[in-house]
This record gives structure tokens, C-alpha cells and sequence, in this order.
């Protein structure tokens, strides 16, 4: 479903992405665990096109990130066909972001409603099945103010999800939370990751990776450095910086 190759992205003479490979098949769950810095927002923001890459592919569900087929040839997306590219990825981040004057219901129609073109009727029908996968069926009427950071985030879940996407993006989705927060919002992810949804995310929390990821990277100062089955790398980690980070968690 996700197929990166030699992705490079420089900030001014800062290259923080030195050719990054990824494939994510179908219904994969895949872990980025890495040091602060090391370039996992940025890849992410890469991947849902919120920054342009300088070097390589971005292959999503088929279409290269960013272009379009012209006759035999490659055209750089309109803003528009970026939009509609997007459609595809969903994306959660730290910060959730609800619109604070919104109920919980309007914040998860919105995006259905006003750039999807769906009838109310159909989306609101379809947020309030995504409310009760979250566990908040009965706060659909509510507004951000009124919940916990932990149900605020599994509204921006919803939320994400109410367009149907083919892939969903998370980055650190639970550190802005409480400590005792953090556990209602994994397991939502968990359920979602055992109903088969395609995801990657960046976490520091080395539980849900063990339990819930079929394959983890670790990415350090741009590169991958070392990639595998959650429950080979995490146990018996090769490289010595990724046994270093890991050894911070034990
Ligand atoms: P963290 O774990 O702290 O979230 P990260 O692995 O997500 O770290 P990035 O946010 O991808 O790291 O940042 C990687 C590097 O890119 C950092 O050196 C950062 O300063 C730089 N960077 C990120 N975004 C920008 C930007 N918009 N403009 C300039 N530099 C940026
Ligand atoms: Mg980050």
C-alpha cells in the first residue's frame, strides 16, 4: 500500500531524510521508534505530502505523492489533486487540534461534509458508528472543553477515520496525554490495527509497538537504521544505537 524509495528532504543545508525506503503492505501495522530529531515527523509530514521531498518516490494506494500521469509522463500535482491525493491518509497528530467550537458530532463531519460532498445524513450516520468504535458514543453532542485529553483524541481518531481513509498516519499521538490517559488511547489504535486498518506510527511507547505492530523501524539521524518483525527487533535488537534507545525503555 506504501512503498517509499530513497526519500531525501533537506531543510536548508539541514538534510534530515538521507534516503528513507518503506513498504507497508495492506492491514500492516509498522512502528517508527527514533530518537528525537531523527527525522519521523518529517518523514510522516512527507508521506501525507505536507512537505515536497527533494529526492525519490512516495508511492500511496498506487498513486506517486505528489504527481499524476499525464499521457506517458509524470505532471507535479494542482493543490487540487493534492487534496484529493490526501483523501486517502488519514493523520493524527499530539496535538489534536478539535475545532473547539464544534460538538464532537460537527467535528467529525466536517471534513465529509464540506470537502467530500457527503449528505449529513450519510456522514452523521457514519460518525456516530466511529464514535461507538472509539468508545464515546454517548459525547456526540459534547464540545472539546468537556473531555478528557484522552477522549479528545479518540474524537481527532474518529475524526481522521470519518473519510475513509486507505492508510492512517500517527505521530505521538499519546505524549500529550496524562499517564493515565495514554492506555484508553492505545487501545483504541489496537482495535483498529486488529480490524485490519493500515498504519504507521510514531510512538515512544515500546507496549503497543510489542503488542500491536507487525514490523518496527528504527530511524536514527535520517537513515533506517535497522527494521524488522516487532517481536524479533524489539527482543534482540542488532545495531548498538538501537539497542542503546531501546535499553532507555527497560
Ligand atoms: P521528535 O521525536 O522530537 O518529534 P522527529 O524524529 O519527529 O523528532 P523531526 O520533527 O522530523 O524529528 O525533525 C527532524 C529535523 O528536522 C530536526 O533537526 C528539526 O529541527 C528539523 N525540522 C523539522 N521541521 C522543520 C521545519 N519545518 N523547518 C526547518 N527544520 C525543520
Ligand atoms: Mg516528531
Amino acid at each position: 500500500l506504501v512503498s517509499a524509495r530513497n526519500v531525501h528532504k533537506s531543510y536548508g543545508d539541514n538534510e534530515v531524510l538521507k534516503g528513507i525506503d518503506l513498504d507497508v503492505n495492506p492491514s500492516e501495522v509498522v512502528v517508527i521508534l527514533g530518537p528525537s530529531g531523527s527525522g519521523k515527523s518529517t518523514f510522516l509530514r512527507c508521506i501525507n505530502h505536507l512537505e515536497d521531498i527533494d529526492r525519490g518516490t512516495i508511492m500511496v494506494a498506487g498513486e506517486q505523492i505528489g504527481y499524476e500521469l499525464h499521457g506517458n509522463h509524470l505532471r507535479k500535482l494542482s493543490e487540487r489533486g493534492i487534496a484529493r491525493q490526501r483523501r486517502d491518509i488519514g493523520m493524527v497528530f499530539q496535538q489534536f487540534n478539535l475545532y473547539p467550537h464544534m460538538t464532537v458530532l460537527q467535528n467529525i463531519v466536517e471534513a465529509p461534509i464540506g470537502v467530500h460532498k457527503q449528505s449529513r445524513h450519510e456522514a452523521e450516520a457514519y460518525a456516530r458508528e466511529l464514535l461507538e468504535k472509539v468508545g464515546l458514543s454517548d459525547k456526540a453532542d459534547a464540545y472539546p472543553r468537556h473531555l478528557s485529553g484522552g477522549q479528545q483524541q479518540r474524537v481527532a481518531i474518529a475524526r481522521a477515520l470519518a473519510i475513509k481513509p486507505k492508510l492512517m498516519l500517527f505521530d505521538e499521538p499519546t505524549s500529550a496525554l496524562d499517564p493515565e490517559l495514554v492506555g484508553e488511547v492505545l487501545a483504541t489504535m489496537r482495535s483498529l490495527a486488529d480490524q485490519g486498518l493500515t498504519m504507521i506510527v510514531v510512538t515512544h511507547e515500546i507496549g503497543f509497538a510489542r503488542e500491536a505492530a507487525d514490523r518496527v523501524i528504527f530511524m536514527d539521524g535520517g537513515y533506517v537504521i535497522e527494521e524488522g518483525p516487532a517481536d524479533r527487533v524489539l527482543v534482540n535488537p542488532q545495531h548498538p544505537r538501537f539497542q542503546a534507545f531501546l535499553s532507555r525503555f527497560i
